[in-house]
């Protein structure tokens, strides 16, 4: 079994999400597929598929207007939360701090925070992705409680562009070795970042990948089912 989970970003609307969580329901998989919507899409679902937001707040609650906070996203009946992914960090100014204080806070609210980490363009040319993991999960990681770990490097999100397996299996043993440090030996690593029908095969099969995280292809039942079957 491998996660797959679909990112939407800011994609979507009621009748999408239908089409493809009954596309989904008619899908003979034993991957376990979660999709991460906007909040606008996050009430009213049935239990045919797990659900997750993009983002919480840091904030228990309070004067934060427009901020959505871990315990509303829990109220919806959703169980994992994106926290620190790249577009967060990029356009929002999210530091590994803040992306700490929100993993803490939706394990608190008894959401799984599905934790983003990876390098950007320029700190993969300049041969400091491994200093960028290490730093990041030594600033990221909850102390405890239940997460998933997700790779995307900045460079290969939407873009087409993907590392090769071999960086691919590097990447996730310095992860994997980094929470077996910590006690996390199970957390589950997944890799993001221009994920398509036509590698997800091969990059799931990757030691220590337990999983994909897709943006772009998510969005579609003709790019996310053969996806979903794609991955053993
Ligand atoms: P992509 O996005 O699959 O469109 O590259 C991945 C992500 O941002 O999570």
């Amino acid at each position: 079994m491998k996660f797959i989970i679909g990112n939407w970003k800011m994609n979507g609307t009621q009748r999408d999400k239908t089409d493809l969580i009954s596309a989904i329901s008619q899908t003979n998989t034993d991957n376990k597929v979660i999709l991460c919507l906007p909040f606008t899409l996050l009430c009213g679902l049935d239990n045919k598929i797990e659900i997750g937001a993009q983002n919480i707040s840091e904030h228990e609650n309070g004067a934060f207007t427009g901020d959505i906070s871990a315990q509303m996203v829990t109220d919806t009946g959703a169980k994992y939360v994106l926290v620190g992914h790249s577009d967060r960090r990029l356009y929002h100014h999210e530091t590994n701090k803040i992306v700490r204080s929100k993993a803490e806070m939706a394990i608190r609210h008894n959401l799984i925070p599905i934790i983003c980490i990876g390098e950007t363009l320029a700190e993969h040319e300049s041969g400091k992705t491994e200093k960028v993991i290490n730093d990041m999960l030594l600033e990221c990681l909850p102390s405890n409680g239940e997460f998933i770990i997700a790779y995307e490097p900045c460079w290969a999100i939407g873009t087409g562009k993907t590392p090769t397996d071999k960086q691919i299996e590097a990447i996730h043993k310095i992860i994997f070795e980094k929470l077996s440090v910590h006690g996390f030996a199970s957390t589950p690593i997944l890799y993001g970042g221009s994920v398509n029908s036509n590698n997800a095969a091969a990059i799931s099969s990757v030691p220590h990948v337990d999983g994909l995280l897709v943006g772009g292809a998510s969005l579609k039942s003709e790019t996310f089912i053969p996806i979903i079957n794609a991955t053993k």
